[in-house]
This record gives C-alpha cells, sequence and structure tokens, in this order.
C-alpha cells in the first residue's frame, strides 16, 4: 500500500488521514526529514501558513521538501498548504517552498466572507464536488506550467503542476474523497 505522509506541524493535519485511508493509502505523521524520506507522498494540510512555513525552517525541512517536489514526489496542498507551495504571496513576505509558479492572494475573500461552500465544477471530476473555503487564499496569476482545475467567481482555486495538486478549499472535511484520490492514484 502507498504512504502518503502529512505534513504536521501546524494546522489541521488530523483530518486528512481518514480520507488517505478512504482514498486506499496509509497515512502517517511527517515531521522530520527521516520521516519525509520514508513516504511516497506528502499532504501539507491548512492552518496558517507563516506558522508552517516557520516551523518548516525550524525543522530543516524546506530544502529536503523541494529537493522531493523537484524528483517528482506527488503533493497535496490545501489552503495554508497551497500557500506554501506557491512561488510568490501577494503581499508581506513569508517562506515559501516555490514548487508551484504562480503567485497566490491570502485571506482573499475579504473579511466579511471569512468561509463559505460551494459546489465546484473540477477538471477530471463528473460531478461537482462541494468545497469548503475558511479564509481561504485565491490564486492571483500562474505561468505556463500550471493547469487550472478549478475556478470560482473568475479566480483559479484548485491548480496542478506536475505532481503537485493544490487546492484553496479543505477537501479533507466535506466528506468526499475525490481529491485525495487523484492525490493517492500519482503515489
Ligand atoms: N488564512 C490562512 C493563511 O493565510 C489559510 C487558512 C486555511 O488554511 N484554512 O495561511
Amino acid at each position: 500500500m502507498a504512504v502518503a505522509g502529512v505534513l504536521a506541524l501546524q494546522g489541521d493535519f488530523e483530518a486528512h488521514a481518514s480520507m488517505l485511508h478512504r482514498a486506499g493509502a496509509e497515512a502517517r505523521e511527517v515531521r522530520t526529514r527521516e520521516e519525509l524520506d520514508a513516504v511516497d507522498g506528502l499532504v501539507i494540510p491548512g492552518g496558517e501558513s507563516t506558522a508552517i512555513g516557520l516551523l518548516a525552517e525550524k525543522h530543516d525541512l524546506v530544502e529536503p521538501l523541494r529537493k522531493r517536489a523537484d524528483d517528482g514526489m506527488p503533493i497535496l496542498g490545501t489552503c495554508a498548504g497551497m500557500i506554501f507551495c506557491a512561488a510568490r504571496v501577494d503581499g508581506r513576505a513569508q517562506p515559501l517552498l516555490g514548487v508551484v509558479d504562480m503567485t497566490v492572494r491570502r485571506n482573499a475573500f475579504g473579511r466579511q466572507v471569512d468561509s463559505f461552500e460551494t459546489d465546484l465544477r473540477v477538471k477530471g471530476l463528473d460531478a461537482p464536488l462541494h468545497a469548503v473555503f475558511i479564509r481561504a487564499p485565491w490564486v492571483e496569476e500562474v505561468g505556463s506550467e500550471v493547469e487550472v482545475l478549478a475556478e470560482y467567481d473568475g479566480r483559479p482555486v484548485a491548480v496542478r503542476q506536475g505532481a503537485v495538486l493544490l487546492t484553496a478549499f479543505h477537501p479533507e472535511i466535506a466528506g468526499d474523497d475525490r481529491v485525495h484520490r487523484m492525490f493517492v492514484e500519482a503515489l
């Protein structure tokens, strides 16, 4: 069985494990380089992207994560995980992995719409996906290597570059495992 790591530095990493099981993978928490070396792919969860980035630096995980991504390791990044994977953030500088050629804007849907739910059409899925957005980013612009899989209000909210799949929403909490299946199929 493929082994899916979940970066467990900060955020809602626990919610991903049951989705990964449902999607047919073994789930393991990753906090060290050795743990990263032992997984076939990695979920980077939602939470606070600045905290995830600073903790990744503190745990000496930034370069190893970039190296695994360069070597083609599948990654699923959700919400703060999406931000952390981006090359550029519109606003104050923060640690980023820079593995997807795009600019993101944090908390982009505005304070008054802190969180919302909607049914999204996602490329590769035949029926709409119920998506939960919580203080979500949107994607401002993407490079030519990036495929947009879903948009909301004209803004990309799910993208893929190579084996890195990113969503601005939280696929781990809506009870639908199809995004995790897309990730697990690539392991
Ligand atoms: N607003 C958070 C950030 O900017 C992301 C929120 C989330 O992951 N649900 O990092």
